[in-house]
């Protein structure tokens, strides 16, 4: 289906019936019956359900899990195998790309030309991507004395367990759970309770691709269902993304149970600096509002500092806020849009307490700082700036995870990259400057995990992406992916007479 407004509206007025887990390739309603209600943040208003499981349920996955993975039907299938069914999903997505597209805006909001690009186009691109690495990925032979083979082999862990957010349910998802599957392993995926359909409905679509039962499996609810997860003795690897605070909780859950592998993509408070030497300073404001403005500023690696060298204060500015003003916020599948709304209720409230915060504390709002739509029932926000903050203000230190800007000035190029240390995150950072000495310097001074020069992209699969300091421990795309998903096993073999 093509995207526009007709073939939008036509999938928006479909019923979204009642969704149970989906385990060993069928649907399973939890043991309980219990359901949680999906409310849509386009309008506020109840569309479907997800099943509300407990720990029985989540028993049930894992041991299924567990038993597909001793099996072998998956791990020891020929990879090229295993590539034709990966590489089938993939194709499945996209041919259904709208559908579910539209799907997973009416769960958490996200504009739809966006949603359909970042979530089930590129899920099937980063799907392809370690479809193609599975035959392609061997063992090693290490220098021995001639008397000794000495292998490293690569296997896969056994059952993982994926914890996912509400924002970008689908690119994120698709970023663990595709090398944890080209490594062989089986996997039990635990959404968010704000942003589940569009997660049931490509498993679904890898069970119709040929997966064996069992290998990927579903089960939605709230909290305590990943907490279940995480203490699970016959998990071997958990690989989050969320916030701090829960990735505080799993590292103590895996101390608590088997000591499994915990792999974390947390928060971020990410510096954009502009010098005023930037090559393109139009484009740089340009780029600026779309970093913090696009999915409401909820997108990890959103850039909410921006620290602009004094000369250029003001003007610089003045420009970022006459674009965030030009953006046209509204219901996320109306095309003349161009942002969608918070993703719930509790982030639309954190936004509107963070705004007023700000203005408590003495920040200069420039533009913005209230909430649209409150008629529609929906959760919708204005692009926000404040400027002159201060390195003690919330807004400085804080991730809120939402459409608003912390703007301040520098002067020299150490306290640029001072202020830009000063959080306890380190998971993104944008420069821009026409000096190339400059730009390798501040990639060596910042301490973040990816750095932008000239250009606010988020980079590709072929790239990884991890945390430094308080924003995580791992790595998703790329093939260092893999290292999540595998085990080394080193032989040492007497070939000697
Ligand atoms: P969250 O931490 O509230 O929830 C994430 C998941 O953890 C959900 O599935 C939730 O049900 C589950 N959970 C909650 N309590 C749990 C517990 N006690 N044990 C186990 N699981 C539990 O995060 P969120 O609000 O869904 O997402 C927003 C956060 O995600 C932001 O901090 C954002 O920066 C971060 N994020 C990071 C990246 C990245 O790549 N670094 C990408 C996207 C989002």
């Amino acid at each position: 289906m093509k995207l526009n407004q007709k073939n939008i509206d036509i999938l928006r007025s479909k019923l979204v019936p009642k969704q149970s887990n989906f385990i060993g390739n069928k649907d399973f309603t939890p043991l309980s019956e219990k359901v949680l209600e999906v409310i849509s943040p386009i309008d506020g208003k109840v569309f479907s359900t997800i099943a509300a499981s407990e720990t029985e349920d989540v028993d049930h996955a894992v041991t299924f899990a567990r038993k597909t993975f001793n099996s072998g039907v998956w791990a020891n299938m020929p990879p090229k195998e295993r590539k034709v069914i990966l590489l089938k999903w993939a194709d499945l997505i996209e041919i259904n790309a709208l559908r579910i597209a539209v799907l997973g805006v009416r769960d958490n909001g996200t504009e739809i030309k966006m949603a359909i690009k970042g979530e089930p186009k590129t899920a099937a691109d980063v799907i392809r991507f370690y479809a193609e690495a599975i035959d392609k990925i061997n063992g090693e032979i290490t220098p021995t004395s001639h008397e000794v083979l000495s292998l490293i082999q690569k296997e896969p862990v056994g059952v993982v367990g994926i914890i996912l957010p509400w924002n970008f349910p689908l690119m994120v998802g698709a970023w663990k759970i595709a090398p944890a599957l080209a490594a062989g392993n089986s996997v039990v995926l635990k959404p968010s309770e704000n942003a589940s359909l569009s997660l049931i409905e490509i498993t679904k679509l890898a069970a119709e691709a040929g997966l064996p039962p069992g290998v990927l499996n579903v089960i939605t609810g709230e909290g305590h269902v990943g907490q279940a997860l995480a203490t699970h003795m016959e998990v071997d690897v958990i690989a989050f993304t969320g916030s701090g605070s829960v990735g505080r909780k799993l590292l103590k859950y895996s101390a608590r149970s088997n000591m499994k592998r915990v792999y974390l993509e947390l928060g971020g408070k990410s510096p954009n600096i502009v010098f005023a030497d930037a090559p393109d300073l139009d484009r740089a404001a340009r780029d600026t509002a779309q970093s913090i403005f696009r999915n409401s500023g909820q997108v990890c690696v959103s850039a909410s500092r921006l620290i602009i060298e004094e000369p250029i204060y003001e003007d610089f500015l003045n420009a970022v806020a006459q674009h965030a003003s030009s953006l046209v916020v509204g219901d996320p599948l109306n095309l003349k849009n161009t942002t969608g709304s918070m993703a719930n209720i509790n982030q639309l409230e954190k936004t509107i307490n963070a705004v007023v915060k700000a203005k408590e504390q003495g920040a200069r709002l420039v533009t913005g700082g209230k909430r649209l739509h409150h008629e529609s029932g929906g959760y919708y926000h204005e692009p926000t700036i404040f400027a002159d903050v201060k390195s003690e203000m919330d807004i400085s230190q804080q991730e809120i995870f939402g459409p608003v800007l912390a703007a301040r000035s520098f002067e020299s190029e150490e306290q640029a990259y001072n202020v830009a240390n000063e959080t306890i995150y380190g998971l993104s950072s944008v420069i821009w400057t026409s000096n190339l000495s400059r730009a390798h310097r501040s990639i060596k001074a910042i301490r973040s995990g990816t750095a932008q020069v000239n250009c606010y992209s988020g980079a590709d699969i072929t790239s990884p992406l991890g945390g430094h300091k308080q924003s995580g421990s791992g790595h998703d795309r790329s093939l260092y992916a893999f290292d999540k998903y595998i085990n080394l096993k080193s032989s040492w073999i007497n070939i000697g007479s």
